[in-house]
């Protein structure tokens, strides 16, 4: 079993890696080889000490140069849900495999677009984050899909090819070509809506022509970057809005840390640098 998962390859998650490797211990780090769009699309950093006026690029590119030097390799997997067993975690991610391990790291950030009107309420009710989870569930229907990232394209295709149609809400900028089933709308939808199960998927006006603003569809995919760290772990405490630990960054789960953008403000770099830090060393003083 692994002494450690971390879920997120952002600085947070990174920093917890570089301090779990120096401590000798067995983990693995999901996320994407790419590291964190909230560093390569930084146009300049000025506040991180010791690097100053390096672009988000540099950033990236020495972050990835250290972990190829530490031999760390990010598993590019999306983690669908971790589960809290007796004095273990099970981690299940979206391409479907299982890991165990003793101690969690959340890094996973946060996304900085609000979840739509209504999306929490029908979670599970026809609305999921994970197209190969529960795609199969929308055979010859129609669905909205509602990405935030050029980056998860390949999950829209992937539904496109068992739903009969999919309206896909594109708020990002170069959409790739899609199958011919696939109708892309550029509005932000206002709310998710019906009486027990998704039904509509409402916009404050048509989206485009022929379309209704009040659109019927039988689910709704909100593919993003992170997925709410309260979502992802049954039990786990937020507070107003971010994962609540104490200054070692533990949870209220016993062997669950968590660090970086996910447990609060500042957002910053350092910030998340630093609780990566101390969550690696609470994650050696547990498994002690
Ligand atoms: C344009 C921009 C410019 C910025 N400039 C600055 C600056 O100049 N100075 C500064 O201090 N801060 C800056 N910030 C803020 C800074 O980027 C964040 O505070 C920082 O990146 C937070 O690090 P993190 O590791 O907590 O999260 P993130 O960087 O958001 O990394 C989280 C990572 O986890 C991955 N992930 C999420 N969920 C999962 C999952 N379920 N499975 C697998 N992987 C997952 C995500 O894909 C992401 O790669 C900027 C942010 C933006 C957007």
């Amino acid at each position: 079993m692994l002494d450690c998962i971390i879920v997120g390859s952002g600085p947070a998650g990174i920093s917890a890696a570089l301090t779990l490797k120096a401590n000798g211990k067995n983990f693995m780090i999901f996320g994407s080889p790419d590291l964190s769009e909230k560093i390569s699309k930084a146009e300049l950093i000025r506040n991180y000490p010791g690097l100053s006026n390096v672009t988000g690029e540099g950033f990236s590119a020495a972050l990835k140069a250290q972990l190829a030097e530490a031999k760390i390799e990010i598993k590019n997997e999306k983690v669908a849900g971790v589960y809290a067993l007796k004095e273990k975690f099970s981690v299940l991610t979206q391409e479907n495999n299982a890991y165990e391990s003793k101690t969690v790291i959340l890094a996973c950030g946060v996304e900085s677009i609000k979840p739509i009107d209504g999306e929490e309420a029908f979670l599970g009710r026809g609305v999921s984050y994970c197209a190969t989870c529960d795609g199969f569930l929308y055979k010859g229907k129609t669905i909205a899909v509602v990405c935030t990232t050029k980056r998860l394209e390949h999950e829209i295709v992937y539904l496109a090819d068992l739903a009969e149609k999919v309206y896909l809400v594109a708020l990002y900028k170069d959409v790739a070509p899609m199958p011919k089933n696939v109708t892309l709308l550029k509005k932000i939808p206002k709310q998710i809506a019906g009486e027990r199960r998704v039904e509509r998927l409402v916009f404050a006006a048509p989206p485009a022509e022929n379309i209704p603003a009040d659109l019927p569809v039988d689910g709704v995919f909100a593919l993003r970057e992170c997925i709410a760290p309260t979502v992802l772990v049954g039990g786990l405490e937020a507070e107003n809005g971010h994962v609540k630990t104490d200054k070692n960054t533990a949870t209220n789960l016993k062997g669950c840390f968590a660090a970086g953008d996910c447990t609060g403000r500042p957002y910053q770099y350092a910030k998340a640098v630093g609780e990566g830090n101390i969550a690696a060393h609470s994650v050696v003083e547990f498994l002690k």
